[in-house]
């Protein structure tokens, strides 16, 4: 089999040049083997973007990932940037464009602690004997953050009054449960559904889209409902509880931030946002980013944990290339070498810790 992976990298600032150096080793390593070759282009993106062409995302780099069949994210921003106007912030500037040219509408979050790391969680550690594994999918495009009206307007009596407005259609809340479905298909073939159907008329809809859906399309998978505030106390009582679980943008915005505390260390979280199209290989085009930031704290000491960036690559090849197998390979070499007692500072808990390069090194050493 030959084939080949044509992605966009886009490093960005702080840890992320570093931590995408070895990103882009691992996936060499994981993928030779079988005969696949990587062809992947290289853009500025972020603050660098804006030092080297005046924009956080310009036209070039832009061009890059259309030309791609995926992207494979870094992260962007620093300090040095922090007092440029809001909208010019490398963030919002870089991320949110990218969002909207390829239309991500799924966020997908892996919650996955190894028990090995179990000590990273702010939770108890006998409640979470074998650590985490669980799945948080976002709607990225629709809801509260994006509904019109969305304006503040003065009252006749010069009161100021400002409005929100949360949306969605059906053909939405089918796109991501469709998203969930089939993260649950290769996985514990359970899915929650999270609403505030007692309260809102689009979580009305929600529900009954969602019950309609898998009741046609996937009656093999076991699929339940939760009220927002009550998922919200069940991630940090029991979170194993869940498999699968998907909501709407705000929802799921709070959702996933606290999964990501109580899975530990930023170092290890990846990510996946998946678009409407269908890319070269007949599967999503996806953008792919350590669901930590650019760690100005630690960048440019070669100490930041690169697992994250590598995982998120091993997402890449199993949503956008369909290399499933291989992604599961590169977890199992990361999930090896913590086990291991291999560990960069974030995750050593008074155990010796090791840098970036020496992580990388660990990590290929048992593909
Ligand atoms: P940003 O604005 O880019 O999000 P930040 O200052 O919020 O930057 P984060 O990157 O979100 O910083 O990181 C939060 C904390 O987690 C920092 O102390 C950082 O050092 C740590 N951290 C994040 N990613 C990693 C990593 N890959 N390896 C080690 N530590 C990390
Ligand atoms: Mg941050």
């Amino acid at each position: 089999m030959s084939k080949t992976l044509k992605f966009a990298v886009l490093p960005g600032d702080g840890i992320g040049p570093e931590v995408m150096n070895v990103a882009l080793k691992v996936l060499e390593a994981a993928t030779k083997p079988s005969g696949i070759t990587l062809e992947y282009e290289s853009a500025d993106v972020g603050g660098i973007a804006i030092d080297n062409h005046g924009v956080a995302l310009p036209d070039s780099t832009l061009d890059v990932c259309k030309a791609s069949d995926a992207i494979l994210f870094g992260s962007v921003g620093g300090p040095k940037w922090e007092n440029l106007p809001p909208k010019e912030q490398p963030e919002r500037a870089a991320l949110l464009p990218i969002r909207k040219a390829f239309s991500l509408f799924a966020n997908v979050r892996p919650g996955l602690l190894f028990k090995e790391l179990v000590d990273a969680s702010p939770l108890k550690t006998e409640r979470i004997p074998d650590g985490i594994d669980i799945v948080c999918i976002r709607e990225l495009t629709g809801g509260i953050y994006f509904g019109q009206p969305k304006e503040t307007r003065e009252l006749e009596n010069g009161e100021l009054e400002a409005i929100d407005t949360m949306v969605y259609k059906t053909s939405e809340i089918e796109r991501i449960a469709e998203v969930a479905a089939q993260t649950a298909l290769g996985r514990g073939k359970r899915v929650c559904s999270v609403d505030k159907a007692n309260v809102l008329e689009t979580s009305v809809l929600w529900r009954k889209t969602v019950t309609a859906f898998f009741e046609e399309k996937y009656p093999e998978l076991e699929l339940s409902h939760m009220y927002v505030d009550n998922a919200a106390m069940q991630l940090a009582r029991d979170p194993n509880q869940f498999d699968v679980l998907f909501t709407e943008n705000m929802f799921g915005d709070i959702l996933s931030d606290e999964m990501a505390v109580i899975c530990g260390s930023m170092g290890m979280m990846s990510s996946a946002s998946l678009g409407t199209a269908k890319n070269g290989h007949g599967q999503p085009f996806g953008l792919y980013e350590p669901a930590g930031g650019t760690a100005p704290d630690i960048a440019g000491q070669g100490v930041a944990n690169p697992c994250a960036q590598v995982l998120s690559g091993a997402m890449m090849l199993r949503f956008s290339f369909g290399l499933g197998d291989i992604a599961d390979r590169i977890e199992a070499a990361i999930k090896s070498a913590v086990q291991n007692d291999i560990r960069t500072g974030d995750i050593a808990f008074g155990k010796k810790a090791i840098g970036t390069e020496a992580m990388c090194d660990a990590i290929i050493e048992r593909l």
